[in-house]
């Protein structure tokens, strides 16, 4: 087997989790790691960013001093020989400061994370008397213009992979973007650089290891009683991570199923758990699986009796959206209006002013999208029952149910999320 496993931040955010990761890659079937910063990294980097475009020396030198002692209290924790690791954790911490003042592209900054934990693991494994290769990303991870990843150019990795002795550690999250600069493929990317590089060295597998047993029926950081699922598909997947499971980054899903390579959720603080296998469909599922929700959601509202037998009418109003490049989430007709969300409101009041050539334009904002995932076969009686009968006492704006087996959407005020998620925790599972 060659599989790629991927470790997040709280998996390698201490010397004794890092030791915990090594045990795990001892399994001969591990031919690539991917690796993101150290917990807690990214959001200091991210501070040191804004601190250097705001010209705040100090916020950036007491950032670095931060990620120093860190990073260097890791080093100390770890590995018998440190001087190599404590060198490059002080160039890196020197660059970081030195394009801080001298500028830097966006993401330029937040890249060095990932460099620095794979650089001391990659010691690490060494010590421990493994065969294993550093590699550098961005080598091989290139974005264009737009920020898609150039799949072509990543695999080349096949090869850069093939020594069947040698265990390979790369960093999560990292690129060379169009303008040859160091950038990122947006936060929580790292679960996605896995995904990628799965595909391009033809893995068997892409394991995705974090601080939790699987995925859960429902958010464990809102919702009591959830408990991990064994088995989904790659649709009910991507569509939990899409809808705000933080547990994936909404894209890792997509590569794995056109290549066929199953994704496993494995807990790296309980390596015995069985954790959740990702694959086709589980013909032994039942209805409810389990429950996301995504914040931030804006709905917009077009009333409008041209609408009224009229066809042409949604074309119109997709346009305006295809034109400002916002996606759409959600959508409901009705005979003479049409209600939308988006979770992007960079361009509202721009399509808010074309939109109004068409109708009256209602806006609300701070929704929430609660998405149910499952089996829901259209030939079953008493699902949308049982979703109605669980979230009874909470005012539902909008419901989208019949465009895919695998998932019914309910749109509510924000307010009322934590209470919904509750509700139908206890109710469907
Ligand atoms: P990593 O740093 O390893 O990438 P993340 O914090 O990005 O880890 O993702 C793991 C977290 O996702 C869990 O600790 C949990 O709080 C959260 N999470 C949200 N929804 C779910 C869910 N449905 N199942 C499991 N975990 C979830
Ligand atoms: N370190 C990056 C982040 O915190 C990427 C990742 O962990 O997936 O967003
Ligand atoms: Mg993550």
């Amino acid at each position: 087997m060659r599989n790629v496993l991927k470790f997040g931040g709280t998996s390698v955010g201490s010397a004794e989790n890092i030791k915990k990761v090594s045990k795990i890659v001892e399994n001969p079937d591990v031919k690539l790691v991917v690796l993101s910063a150290m917990s807690g990294t990214t959001d200091i980097l991210v501070k040191i960013e804004a601190a250097a475009k705001a010209n705040k020396k100090t916020e950036i030198v007491s950032n670095i001093e931060f990620l120093k002692s860190k990073y260097l209290t890791c080093i100390g924790d770890l590995l018998k020989d440190k001087k190599s690791a404590t060198d490059y954790i002080n160039d890196t911490l020197e660059q970081i400061s030195t394009i801080s003042t001298n500028g830097f592209s966006d993401g330029e900054i937040q890249a060095r994370g990932e460099l620095m934990t794979t650089f001391i693991f990659t010691e690490y494994l060494k010590e421990t008397g493994r065969k294993a290769e550093l590699l550098f990303s961005p080598d091989y991870m290139f974005t264009d213009k737009s920020g898609t990843v150039i799949q072509e150019k990543l695999s080349a990795m096949k090869d850069a992979t093939s020594d069947k002795d040698t265990i390979y550690v790369a960093q999560g999250f990292i690129c060379t973007t169009s303008a040859n600069k160091l950038g990122t493929l947006g936060r929580g990317g790292s679960d996605y650089s896995a995904a990628l590089m799965g595909v391009a060295i033809e893995a068997d597998e892409v394991q995705i290891w974090t601080d939790i047993d699987g995925m859960h029926t429902g958010d464990p950081r809102y919702v009591k009683g959830t408990h991990p699922i064994r088995m989904m598909s790659f649709e009910e997947a991507a569509e939990m991570a899409y809808f705000g499971a933080k547990i994936l980054h909404p894209a890792t899903i997509d590569p794995c199923r056109r290549a066929g390579i199953p994704v496993i959720l494995k807990n790296t603080m309980d390596p015995a758990a069985e954790g959740t296998t990702i694959g086709d469909e589980d013909q032994s599922a039942t209805t409810f699986h389990a429950v996301a929700a995504k914040d931030e959601i804006t709905l917009i509202r077009i009333s409008s009796a041209r609408m009224l037998m009229a066809y042409g009418f949604l074309c119109k109003v997709f346009e305006i959206f295809e034109k400002w490049k916002t996606p759409i989430d959600m959508i409901t007709t009705s005979e003479v209006a049409v209600s939308l969300t988006i979770d992007n409101s960079l361009h509202l009041s721009e399509i808010k002013t074309e939109l109004e050539e068409l109708g009256t334009v209602e806006i609300e904002h701070r929704n929430s999208i609660v998405c149910i995932v499952g089996r829901m076969d259209y030939d079953h009686s008493g699902i949308s029952a049982r979703i109605f009968k669980a979230v009874e006492n909470i005012p539902v704006k909008m419901i989208s149910y019949g465009a895919s087996h695998h998932s019914i959407s309910l749109l509510i005020d924000t307010k009322y999320k934590v209470a919904t998620l509750q509700s139908l925790n206890n109710n469907l599972f």
